[in-house]
């Protein structure tokens, strides 16, 4: 089939490359110049394992990228809306990018003759599809949403780090549609996965990715809050959450206490379903507590440290890892930010390393020192914080001997070295 994708970030660079991995024709729309020359010259914008490899395979062949919509709907027969929803200041989500976007479908569906199918692949509130994407496009094309076209939502579950793997393997795929044309069409792109089709309506869609994330992130923060108590009664919470997922109700997947969740979606798909909720008139008691163990578990890093080497103030404090997670340089709502701002604000100095996203995380934080290895930020420092789970940190030990004083705080259990005055967050 032939699919149009519009914005060419993480989500669509992604979906694009396993669309035409899996035999479809794909044109990747994004306003931004240079992604779009760094998608034709088979270079992804972000780094993903596999992606560029994908990249180069079909760039020019079966995948192309331009910042012409019109021509990206005319020769295809599905668009993805694929661009950001991010937070606003009270967690709502901004719809502005999404309008954006709607609108230049619309104006092209307007000159084109034939049905096409949009389909919202961006995380959205329940309704937004229908509600919100609909009236934009009817208003637009002036043609009728059912008869003229189809629309659709189907959200993505993708982990950053492993995006390529849970695109083409994925746990469920979801299918919200307006009608039985929409759904049978983009049902249809997904012929060849293994994986059962959720059919249903968008608002249902929608809430699905809310409640995965929600859950998600749910069992983060309980498992956080397992961990500071066990701390505090010597009991070792990996041991006790080991045991804990053996229920098959429960799985052992995220039950690793520690600093706490990022990236750019669990922590505002969380903000903006309790923004929804209390505009609705029901307070989420929950999901507020989920974020506030979330906020506190970074702190509870600078804290220890405080307790073992008191004021901070021209310190030298390495922070190993900066991005959200391994695997990946995407810093959005890395645990480290809140960190490092607690510890500028402090008075120390930072010195900082991370495999991937250095460079990333220099525009947030100019004034931190980037090293271009773990044992660099150590020279000399007073003492490290680890608040990434990469793997080489797994393999340090001798690095440590070139720090002031060997102190590490460990916000991910990955730490093995022995001679150093080691201490978990939550364990
Ligand atoms: P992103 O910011 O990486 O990418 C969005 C892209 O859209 C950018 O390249 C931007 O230049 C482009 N864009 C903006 N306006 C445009 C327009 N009018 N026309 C064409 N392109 C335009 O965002 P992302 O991380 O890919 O997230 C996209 C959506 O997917 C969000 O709603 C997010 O919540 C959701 N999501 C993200 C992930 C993830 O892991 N990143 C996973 C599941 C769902």
């Amino acid at each position: 089939m032939k699919i149009s994708i519009i914005g060419s970030g993480y989500v669509g660079t992604i979906t694009a490359a396993c669309f035409a991995d899996v035999g479809h024709e794909v044109i990747c729309v994004d306003i931004d110049e240079k992604k779009v020359q760094q998608i034709n010259a088979g270079i992804p914008s972000i780094y993903e394992e596999g992606l560029e490899e994908l990249l180069k395979k079909y760039v020019g062949k079966r995948l192309i990228a331009t910042t012409d919509n019109e021509l990206a709907v005319f020769n295809t027969d599905i668009s993805f809306i694929c661009v950001g929803t991010p937070s606003e200041v009270g967690g709502s989500i901004n719809l502005s990018i999404v309008r954006s976007a709607t609108e230049s479908i619309g104006s092209a569906l307007a000159k084109k003759n034939g049905y096409h199918v949009v389909v919202v692949k961006s995380t959205v509130i329940p309704e937004t599809t229908e509600k919100f994407v609909l009236p934009i496009l009817e208003e637009k094309s002036g043609k009728v949403a059912g008869k003229d076209f189809g629309i659709a939502m189907n959200p993505e579950f993708l982990r950053e780090g492993k995006a390529i793997y849970d695109f083409m393997h994925p746990d469920k795929i979801v299918v919200g549609s307006i009608d039985a044309s929409s759904e049978d069409l983009v049902s249809e792109l997904y012929l060849n996965f293994e994986c059962e089709i959720t059919r249903t309506n968008p608002k249902t869609a929608e809430m699905i990715k809310y409640a995965n994330n929600s859950f998600l992130a749910t069992k983060i923060s309980l498992s956080n809050e397992i961990g500071n108590i066990c701390k505090k009664m010597g009991i070792d919470t990996y041991d006790v959450m080991k045991a804990v997922g053996k229920d098959s109700r429960i799985s052992p997947l995220f039950l690793n206490s520690g600093a706490g969740f990022g990236g750019s979606c669990f922590p505002k798909d969380v903000r903006a379903l309790i923004s929804k909720a209390k505009e609705i008139g029901y307070s989420p008691t929950i999901l507020e507590s989920v974020l506030a163990v979330n906020e506190n578990q970074p702190l509870m890093m600078a804290e220890l440290l405080q307790k073992k080497i008191g004021e901070f103030k021209d310190k030298k404090i390495a922070v190993l890892g900066l991005a959200f997670k391994n695997d990946t340089d995407d810093i959005r709502e890395s645990r480290a930010i809140p960190l490092i701002t607690e510890l500028l604000r402090l008075g120390a100095k930072v010195s900082a390393y991370d495999p991937l996203a250095a460079e990333n995380m220099r525009r947030v934080f100019p004034t931190v020192r980037y090293h271009k290895s773990a044992k660099e930020a150590l020279k000399g420092a007073d003492a490290c914080l680890v608040v990434t789970e990469w793997e080489e940190f797994k393999k340090l030990d001798s690095e440590f001997e070139v720090m002031k004083n060997r102190i590490v705080i460990d916000g991910r259990r990955v730490i093995k070295a022995k001679s150093i005055d080691y201490e978990g967050l939550c364990w």
